[in-house]
């Protein structure tokens, strides 16, 4: 696994073969989550909903950190702009401890099923994305080999490249998560797809950010 490179991502499945190591997972119940540390929505107060927990690994570099968990709130119908990565309503929580223990959280409206996740061996970006040079693919054909739930290389954008800025001014954030409706039917309006970036000058647990683009 030593020549993994930004260009690889690693696709996100479903976890079905008992000899593939489980990576992280799909809704339930967030693991190592103490209640004070349950994100709230800065827009409407509510609890948020658990939508993706995500272990360190050759398959995903989240630099100091061990795990990575997202959450969005979806408490007002989307009146809370969840799909920024800026206002409060979503949250990509890092944490350099992995604890697996499960602690008591708050109500939320919404609790998706747990699903178990491991990854497909790296895919090397830049060979899918050759295609278009050499053999006259179009770019959209070879976008859509990359639109699925996947870790790491490029972002596959549904209405154009948002991708976050450090806030450091120090260039575009990396992306970790990509995730659609397709494995977990995700409330970001169907086709949908969302985004986790990391802010690579950034160490703290608030380095990275979730956005969503609609379908
Ligand atoms: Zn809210």
């Amino acid at each position: 696994m030593s020549d993994i490179t930004p260009w690889h991502s690693f696709r996100l499945r479903k976890a079905k073969d008992p000899n593939r190591p489980v990576i992280g997972a799909y809704g339930g119940h967030p693991r190592g989550i103490r209640a004070h540390q349950w994100p709230r929505c800065s827009v409407c107060g509510a609890p948020m909903c658990h939508m993706a927990q995500l272990d360190a690994g050759p398959w995903l570099d989240l630099g100091p950190h061990s795990r990575l968990t997202v959450f969005i709130c979806h408490a007002t119908g989307g009146r809370c702009e969840d799909w920024d990565p800026w206002k409060g309503s979503n949250k990509a929580l890092l944490s350099r401890v992995r604890d697996d223990n499960l602690y008591d959280g708050p109500p939320t409206v919404r609790v998706y099923r747990r699903m178990p996740l491991m990854v497909d061996p790296p895919l090397d970006e830049r060979a899918v994305m050759a295609q278009v040079r050499t053999h006259g693919v179009p770019v959209k054909t070879a976008l859509e080999q990359l639109r699925h739930d996947k870790l790491g290389g490029g972002a596959v954008w549904l209405h154009g490249d948002d991708t976050p800025q450090s806030q450091a001014g120090q260039g575009p954030m990396r992306l970790l998560l990509q995730l659609t409706t397709d494995v977990v039917k995700f409330d970001i309006t169907t086709g949908g797809m969302g985004y986790v970036f990391i802010d690579p000058y950034d160490a703290s647990e608030n380095a990275a950010r979730f956005l969503w683009q609609g379908g």
